[in-house]
């Protein structure tokens, strides 16, 4: 092993997951690209927590945000 790494995760949960679901589920039908992949997953830790977006190929996003409480 060289250099440094460092691993890091995020949750999808509650409202946030049923959301993302049914993210998933409308873009079930869009193409995949040559690896088979069709999302891509970024995401933004804040002090709040960490908002993500959700990218279809097809260029739609869903943006979600951690609850501000
Ligand atoms: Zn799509």
């Amino acid at each position: 092993m060289s250099g440094k790494s460092r691993f890091i995760m995020f949750t999808i949960a509650g409202d946030e997951l049923d959301r993302l679901e049914e993210f998933l589920q409308q873009h079930a039908g869009c193409a995949e690209d040559v690896f088979g992949g069709r999302y891509e997953f970024s995401f933004f830790p804040c002090d709040h927590g960490v908002p993500k977006e959700v990218t279809c190929i097809c260029g739609q996003k869903l943006y979600l945000e951690p609850p501000l409480d």
